[in-house]
C-alpha cells in the first residue's frame, strides 16, 4: 500500500498489473484482467465474447442476482433453467432443448463449495452452438479435471468482494480467459474503450476509442491488498476445509439438516460458504440469532421470482429445485479465523434446535 502512495496513480497502475500476473500464475489463465467488481467482470466478459442486444443467455434460476443482472446490463436476456439438487448448479439435463436452441450463451455458476458439472454443460454448449462462459465469481481455487473455474469455456470471472474466499478491502473483480481477443476486448471495455493493458504496462496507452467503453478499472490499493492476501490464500482454503470437515462430522446425524452442495469428499472442493438445507430454515435462523450466531440466507429469492425480472413472466412452481433451495438454504459461519470451539458451539445450537431441546 505504501508503494501505491509512492506511485501516486491509484487506479489501473503497477499493482493491478502485478496482481493480474499473480492470478494468472495461481489459476493457470493465459490472461487475467483486473476490474472493479465481479459484476462488471461478467458484463464486460459477455460483451467481449460478442453478446449482441437481445441475445439469450441460459443461467441457473438460483444464484446471486448479479448473474442475471449482468446479462441484462450487457444487453442480453436471461433464460432461466433449474439447478441440480446435488451441485446446486445449472443442470444440463434440466435445460429444455427449445430454450437451448433459442440461446446464444450458457453461463453456469459455481456456488458455495462445488463446481457445476462442466463436462455435461460443455456437451450442451457444443450440441446447441452456445458460447460457454462461467460465473465463477465464487470459484477461486476450484478446479475440475485440473482446470480452474472460469477456464472451461471462453472465459470466467472472479469477485473479490470482502466476503469472498479472496476478499479485498472493498470491491474488486477480474476476468479470466485463455482467449487473447476476449482479453483485449475486456481490457479496452474496462477503460473507456481504450486499447492496451494497464497504465503501467503501456505508458503510452491509446487515446483512440474503438467503441464506447465502461469505467470499470481496478483500484491499486485493492490490488496491493489482494497481492498480499494471495500469499495466504492456500492456507486459508485449508483452514476453511478443516472447519467444513468439522461441521460435516458434527452435523452428520442431526435430523433434518443436510449439507448442500451434497457431501462428496471431492478433493476439489473449496469452501467459500458452508451451506445446509432445512425445512424450518427461518426458525433455525431466528434460533441461532438468539444464540448470538450470525447466519446468511443465500439466496432467499430465486432469480425467476425477483421483481427486476418480472417482465420475463415466470411464476412460482416454474423451477422447483431452485425454489426449494431458496426456501431451505442457510449458510453457517465460515471464515479462516473461526475456531474449532466456535464451530462446535454452532453445531451444538443447530442440534439443540433440530432435536427439539429448545423452543422453536
Ligand atoms: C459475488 C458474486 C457476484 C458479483 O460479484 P461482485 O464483486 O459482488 O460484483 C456474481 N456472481 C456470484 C455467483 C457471486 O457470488
Amino acid at each position: 500500500m505504501e508503494e501505491v502512495f509512492e506511485d501516486g496513480k491509484f487506479s489501473h497502475s503497477t499493482q493491478v498489473g502485478r496482481l493480474e500476473q499473480a492470478l494468472a500464475d495461481r489459476t493457470g489463465a493465459r490472461h487475467v484482467i483486473g476490474v472493479n467488481s465481479g459484476t462488471d467482470a461478467l458484463v464486460l466478459l459477455l460483451k467481449a465474447c460478442g453478446l449482441r442486444p437481445g441475445d439469450r443467455v441460459l443461467v441457473p434460476a438460483y444464484s446471486f442476482v448479479a448473474t442475471a443482472s449482468a446479462v441484462v446490463l450487457a444487453g442480453g436476456v436471461p433464460v432461466f433453467a433449474d439447478i441440480d439438487p446435488d451441485t446446486y448448479a445449472l443442470d444440463a439435463g434440466r435445460v429444455p432443448a427449445a430454450a437451448a436452441d433459442g440461446a446464444r450463451f450458457v453461463m453456469p455458476v459455481h456456488l458455495f463449495s462445488r463446481m457445476a458439472d462442466m463436462a455435461s454443460l460443455t456437451a450442451l454448449a457444443r450440441r446447441h452452438g452456445l458460447t460457454l462462459v462461467e460465473d465463477s465469481a465464487e470459484g477461486i481455487g476450484m478446479r475440475q479435471n485440473g482446470v480452474h473455474a472460469g477456464l472451461h469455456g471462453r472465459g470466467g470471472v472472479l469477485s473479490f468482494f470482502p466476503t469472498k474466499t479472496l476478499g479485498a478491502l472493498g470491491d474488486a473483480g477480474a476476468v479470466l480467459t485463455d482467449d487473447p481477443e476476449v482479453a483485449e476486448a475486456v481490457s479496452a471495455l474496462r477503460h473507456h474503450g481504450r486499447a492496451g493493458r494497464t497504465l503501467a504496462h503501456f505508458p503510452g496507452i491509446s487515446t483512440e476509442t474503438g467503441r464506447p467503453g465502461h469505467n470499470s478499472k481496478m483500484d491499486d490499493l485493492q490490488a496491493a491488498v489482494l497481492i498480499a492476501k494471495l500469499t495466504v490464500l492456500d492456507e486459508e482454503i485449508v483452514r476453511r476445509a478443516e472447519i467444513a470437515a468439522l461441521y460435516d462430522r458434527l452435523l452428520k446425524d442431526v435430523p433434518g439438516v443436510t449439507r448442500r452442495p451434497a457431501l462428496t469428499g471431492a478433493s476439489d472442493e473449496v469452501f467459500y460458504v458452508y451451506l445446509v438445507e432445512t425445512e424450518r430454515r427461518d426458525a433455525l435462523v431466528a434460533h441461532l440469532e438468539r444464540e448470538g450466531i450470525e447466519t446468511e440466507t443465500y439466496y432467499p429469492v430465486p432469480l425467476h421470482l425477483q421483481p427486476c425480472f418480472a417482465g420475463l413472466g415466470h411464476r412460482p412452481g416454474d423451477f422447483p429445485v431452485a425454489e426449494a433451495a431458496a426456501a431451505r438454504a442457510l449458510a453457517l459461519p465460515l471464515y479462516p479465523d473461526l475456531t474449532d470451539a466456535q464451530a462446535r458451539r454452532v453445531c451444538d445450537a443447530v442440534r439443540a434446535f433440530s432435536t427439539g431441546r429448545t423452543p422453536a
